[in-house]
């Protein structure tokens, strides 16, 4: 009858190794921070075009306004120089000065808009561009955080695994060999705790009484259910 203490030893540093791997490659990425940092980019890039589109149609109208401005003049200056003076070329001149002064009231009225929604969508758009950069930089910070507890795990795996060659020389070969096969058949973990409870610390399975009273009595038992080799709880001294 082998003595299981050294294999506990072993399988104790084998299951915290599993563990911190597990750790180390299902950490999260910020994949919430992601998302959003996505949806407030979209917003951003939304407002951003609005607010250009209408800083374009203001410098668009304004340049209308003086174009329209400078054709009043010249019509002016031509009706009112005394060269015009056939009275059907006086009233073609006359219309056409009314229509441009039409066009003219119409710009001035959306100018008057635009000078108004411009400022409005810019500081909208600075707004989203504020929000993004806080988002960005709680991501950055998280996944320096993520980083930082990587490596602490990798560091921790690697102190586990220096100790692991001289705690499985502890352990009777037989054993050791029964151990690891039953660790590589499921998933790096050989041993499972007897609860109080009576059921398998590893898979919550409600072990036999008489699986129970073997296992109090440092007899090798496996787990019916997950097979692992099953140790009973030692108080913590
Ligand atoms: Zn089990």
């Amino acid at each position: 009858m082998p003595d299981l203490f050294p294999l506990i030893n072993l399988h104790k540093v084998d299951a915290a190794m599993v563990d911190i791997k597990r750790r180390h490659d299902h950490m999260d990425p910020g994949r919430e921070l992601i998302a959003e940092l996505q949806a407030l980019r979209q917003i951003h890039a939304e407002a951003k075009a609005e607010a250009d589109r209408l800083a374009g149609e203001l410098k668009d109208a304004e340049l209308e306004q003086k174009s329209v401005e400078e054709k009043i003049a010249k019509i002016d200056k031509q009706l009112y120089g005394g060269k015009v003076v056939n009275p059907r070329e006086v009233e073609t001149f006359q219309r056409e000065i009314e229509s441009l002064k039409h066009h003219r009231e119409a710009l001035d009225e959306r100018i008057l808009e635009l000078w108004e929604l411009v400022p409005a969508a810019q500081a909208l758009e600075k707004e989203h561009s504020e929000h993004l950069s806080h988002k960005q930089a709680e991501l950055d910070a998280y996944q320096n955080r993520v980083v930082e507890q990587r490596t602490l795990l990798a560091d921790s795996y690697k102190k586990l695994a220096a100790q692991r060659p001289d705690l499985a020389k502890a352990v009777d070969p037989g054993l050791l060999r029964q151990y690891d096969a039953i660790r590589q058949k499921y998933g790096g973990i050989g041993m499972a705790e007897v609860l109080d409870s009576g059921a398998c610390g590893s898979c919550g399975t409600t072990l036999p009484r008489r699986t129970v009273v073997a296992v109090a009595e440092d007899r090798l038992e496996h787990c019916e259910s997950c097979h692992r080799l099953l140790f009973k709880a030692v108080p913590a001294v």
